[in-house]
């Protein structure tokens, strides 16, 4: 079963038990277009044709939105799941986009990043040819092999391309902050998986359920993939919240120590030498796949698609997966381990992070002004004057209190805070819906379930 093939099957589960009109299910469900292009960039003295998708799976809502991966494996039904895993995931999350996914079929450690400028203005040219890019129909984003530096590439070119419109820096998301770029989007998604898991820990019976106690304070982590995502996500657990990284897993092999590793060394360490092996105090094994079967409380997948199977999934030792990458679980995979009692937070919620912040960064754009920028003074004399009058009234405000009431909101402030109230209420949906519908026994088919109901709600409402 390809990913596309995956991906159907988890949300016609969800549909068969959703009363839906005839036939919109295979409306929602098939991905509306799906545009192919090769084209040709001189390049070291030679032409070289590369070929690049963006599929758009739902424009129940527009723009679409989705990130633009490079990798070599890109290939046409793997962005069409993708952009369909977007539409689910913006409908969960209440961001009002829909779907969709691009990529270029290349291995970005192949070129000179003065030829992946040149391939990614190309592409970009490809895309706003066909409304593929733009501000009000479809805003690309970061995935894998992609980050800020394409993406400034990208929204320069739209810019010249479009030079009069007013909204042109919201033609892409996950710029650089200097390029109209929004604090914390960088780290968003592995910040989303650190909000998703210390939602899930103040629920005592949800945490019972799977037979855990307590929070995250000394829980041992696995991640697998030390990229953008698997990272920063690894990185706030472990400085923030006390777990323990006890496994990391990438392309040569994984690394364990049993009372935790320390996760921007390792980074470190790999990005200096290439490799995990021979990092001080830990084991190396070369085989990555197997650190995934090593025991651990809770699985970070933080990579690429179908990496836990029919092959592994009976052998994995954890309680929670929490999908960071998009459909890391295959179809049968998640059976096996629903079936074993393994939790599994889906990639619709888990991995939702990055779009919601890319929300945040798009009407930012739109609104020309950085978050926070009018009310902060405001906000900063208001608590100062409540303060003032406590203490004049005899009460002394500890130091401590002052000074965080008295602060103001700076944007990263009001991006984490609506990041962590859109994790939050997505998970309570999930949750209730899970909780007071028998048939629905786990927390991915409430989530494609919410999913298709707001979906289906849209086509609907505009008679599509
Ligand atoms: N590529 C990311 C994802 O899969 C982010 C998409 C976006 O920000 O539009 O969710």
């Amino acid at each position: 079963m390809n990913f596309l093939q995956n991906v159907d099957n988890m949300v016609a589960k969800a549909a068969s038990h959703l009363p839906m009109a005839d036939g919109l299910f295979e409306k929602i469900r098939v991905c509306n277009s799906v545009y192919k292009v090769c084209f040709g960039v001189r390049l070291r003295g030679a032409i070289h044709t590369f070929t690049g998708y963006r599929a758009v799976h739902s424009e129940h809502i527009e723009p679409v939105k989705g990130g633009i991966r490079y990798s070599p494996d890109v290939n046409m039904q793997e962005v069409e799941a993708l952009a369909a895993l977007m539409s689910y995931k913006c409908a969960l999350t209440e961001i009002p986009f829909g779907g969709s996914k691009g990529g270029i079929c290349l291995n970005p450690k192949d070129w000179e990043p003065y030829e992946l400028e040149r391939i990614t203005r190309r592409f970009t040219y490809e895309l706003s040819k066909r409304g593929l890019i733009s501000p009000s129909m479809n805003v690309p984003a970061p995935d894998m092999g992609t980050g800020e530096r394409e993406m400034a590439w990208m929204a320069d070119e739209y810019g010249r391309l479009h030079p009069s419109d007013i909204n042109k820096r919201a033609c892409v998301t996950g710029k650089p902050v200097i390029c109209g770029g929004i604090a914390g989007r960088l780290e968003a998604t592995g910040r989303g998986v650190q909000y998703a898991l210390r939602y899930f820990f103040r629920y005592p019976d949800d945490v019972r359920a799977y037979g855990m106690s307590g929070d995250l304070q000394g829980k041992r982590i696995s991640v697998q993939g030390l990229g953008n995502v698997g990272y920063h996500a690894a990185l706030f657990l472990s400085e923030e919240d006390g777990a323990l990284i006890t496994t990391v897993c990438e392309r040569e092999g994984y690394l364990h120590a049993s009372d935790g590793l320390d996760v921007r060394k390792v980074k470190q360490y790999r990005e200096e030498q290439g490799t995990l092996d021979g990092f001080p105090g830990a084991k190396f094994h070369d085989k990555p796949l197997l650190g995934l079967e090593i025991e651990c409380d809770i699985l970070i997948p933080a990579a690429i698609e179908g990496v836990i199977n029919r092959e592994n999934a009976a052998k994995l030792n954890c309680q929670i997966i929490i999908e960071a990458a998009n459909g890391p679980i295959t179809y049968a995979a998640d059976k096996t381990l629903q079936n074993r009692g393994v939790c599994i937070i889906p990639d619709l919620y888990a991995n939702a992070g990055g779009v919601t912040v890319s929300y945040f960064e798009w009407t930012r754009n739109l609104g020309q002004m950085k978050l926070g920028r009018l009310q902060k003074r405001q906000d900063v004399q208001k608590a100062e004057s409540l303060i003032d009058q406590l203490e004049h009234n005899g009460l002394k405000v500890l130091d401590e209190y002052r000074n965080l009431a008295t602060r103001g909101a700076d944007e990263i402030d009001l991006v984490r805070s609506g990041l962590d109230e859109t994790m939050r209420s997505a998970y309570d949906r999930m949750r209730d819906c899970k909780n007071s519908n028998p048939d629905i026994t786990d927390l991915r088919t409430a989530a494609y379930y919410l999913a298709l109901q707001s979906i289906s709600e849209s086509y609907l409402t505009l008679g599509l």
